[in-house]
């Protein structure tokens, strides 16, 4: 159980009250405003403006107030609105796991929910929120999610860089989305990567090619449809990575840490070389340094 205690305006006081307003009411403590009972955490508003939740969902409920949601993206970007449809990537900067992309599509609706549950770039979330409001948000929103295998990953990068592997991901999302929604909005954000010109070059030899795409860097933190696609990207890495720990009952680490190396070392102690083939991306610079040639996979 967790206790978490965060400080709110009486407005926000307000909202939580509404938003739970199907919610036990309890007997109000001293010096509060209300205290309401759901069935994975206690909340309690104080008059000072204090607000403690108790419970397993304490991180949950509290999430959307613990930090400002994301404002509507046209107030960074007037020439950007809805729908909208954005783009991004996870697991890049991962030794062991997947690459994942995903790119989703998010209207004046939809965005509406998404600032109501608090989504911002996955990186500024918590694991435990993206495992928990993942699957509604693949539910909800029309998206596409791509997931490259690491023993695909290991086999084509021989061929072709990271950035070239992400240009193809995510004009393949892209092109998966339009097919789900028979025409793509006027707004496609990228979270810029690499200039334009080269995404383009890259995509040179690809059948079809998604075209007039806003490339912009930080845009989880700018454009919900990339926030949100962020998240659900970064949900789908985590469920491979727990299912990689379960399989091979190892505790992998994420990152490209030293620590990484030590890791490295210790699972092909276990489970050999042909293993680390189909859990990493061999590539990294951690390989050599756990010790591991990389021929012979
Ligand atoms: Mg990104």
């Amino acid at each position: 159980m967790s206790t978490v205690s965060i400080k709110c305006t009486k407005a926000q006081i307000d909202d939580l009250f509404k938003r739970y307003a199907m919610a036990e009411k309890r007997k109000t403590p001293a010096y509060a405003y209300w205290q309401i009972k759901l069935s994975d955490c206690v909340i309690t508003a104080y008059e000072s403006g204090k607000v403690v939740f108790q419970g397993d969902g304490a991180e949950f409920h509290s999430a959307s107030y613990q930090k400002e949601p994301l404002k509507s993206s046209t107030s960074n970007h007037k020439a950007i609105g809805y729908p909208q449809c954005g783009s991004d990537e996870v697991g890049t900067g991962d030794y062991f796991g997947p690459v994942c992309v995903c790119a989703a599509y998010v209207d004046e609706d939809r965005a509406e929910w998404l600032k109501s549950l608090g989504i911002q770039d996955s990186k500024a979330m918590k694991d435990e929120i993206i495992l928990a409001i993942g699957a509604q948000l693949m539910e909800r929103l029309p998206h596409s999610l791509l997931i490259l295998d690491n023993s695909t990953y290991n086999r084509i990068h021989n061929q072709y860089n990271m950035v070239a592997i992400k240009c193809k991901l995510h004009n393949q999302a892209f092109v998966h989305l339009k097919h789900k929604l028979n025409e793509l909005p006027k707004d496609i954000i990228v979270d810029q990567f690499v200039k334009g010109e080269s995404y383009y070059r890259y995509l040179r030899q690809e059948k079809e090619v998604i075209y007039n795409i806003h490339f912009e860097t930080k845009a989880e933190n700018k454009y919900l449809a990339v926030a949100a696609a962020s998240v659900i990207a970064r949900y789908a890495f985590l469920k491979a990575f727990e299912a990689m720990c379960s399989t091979y009952q190892f505790p992998f680490l994420k990152g490209a840490s030293a620590k990484v190396d030590q890791n490295i070392a210790t699972f092909v102690k276990l489970h050999g070389k042909a293993a680390l083939y189909k859990v990493a991306k061999l590539h990294f610079a951690n390989t050599k340094k756990a010790g591991v040639s990389s021929e012979n996979f």
